[in-house]
């Protein structure tokens, strides 16, 4: 027969695999499991689930999604030829909070980190060169992290467009060093994003 520990174990392992969630953590989270009703284990495996099923990367975007397109890309209102370049689905949420910005995004998916070996062929801006080419964006905003790995995918990306005709610019006043985007308040985010500076 099939030993507590082993089943025990197990779960602890599984919940290890989340971010910022340690083996002392995760057995926390197993023994509480344990004294939960059957129900609501169903139903936080199952949200888990329709997470990793239903919601995809937009396919112009690489926002999350539960389409194909995202609300914010087939959203009429938006101006179309204006993209905030990110790192991460996360960003676009806080940047959206500062409701100071009516364009369009392009989530990178990651920023370049030589130390975890994330070089710039593993970054996702394949989609955003091709729609610069073709003369769909007129401004591109870069408003990836104020960090050393944001930096680099900031130089990479200015790099991949500026021998197209777009204007590109950089959030920079306001937003501390060393943050993440998903962690500053509206208040700074919106103003770095409206005192954006021009690149080149
Ligand atoms: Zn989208």
């Amino acid at each position: 027969m099939i030993s507590f520990n082993k089943i025990f174990n197990e779960v602890v392992k599984n919940i290890s695999r989340f971010p910022g969630i340690g083996k002392r953590s995760a057995e926390r989270i197993a023994f509480s499991i344990l004294k939960m009703k059957p129900a609501i284990v169903e139903e936080i495996a199952q949200s888990i689930k329709d997470l990793n099923k239903k919601i995809k990367p937009c396919r112009l975007c690489n926002n999350f999604s539960t389409k194909e397109v995202c609300s914010i890309c087939s959203d009429s209102r938006r101006k179309e030829d204006v993209v905030c370049v990110v790192e991460e689905p996360t960003d676009i949420m806080a940047i959206e909070k500062t409701s100071q910005y009516k364009g369009l995004y392009y989530v990178l998916l990651g920023s370049i980190s030589p130390l975890e070996g994330v070089n710039e062929e593993s970054l996702n801006i394949g989609k955003l060169v091709n729609r610069v080419k073709k003369g769909e964006i007129k401004e591109v905003i870069i408003s990836t992290d104020p960090d050393t790995e944001g930096e680099l995918t900031a130089q990479y990306v200015i790099q991949k467009l500026s021998r197209y005709k777009v204007k590109i610019y950089r959030i920079a006043i306001g937003v501390p060093l060393g943050t993440k985007i998903e962690y500053i308040d509206s208040a700074t985010l919106g103003e770095a994003l409206t005192k954006r500076q021009p690149i080149g």
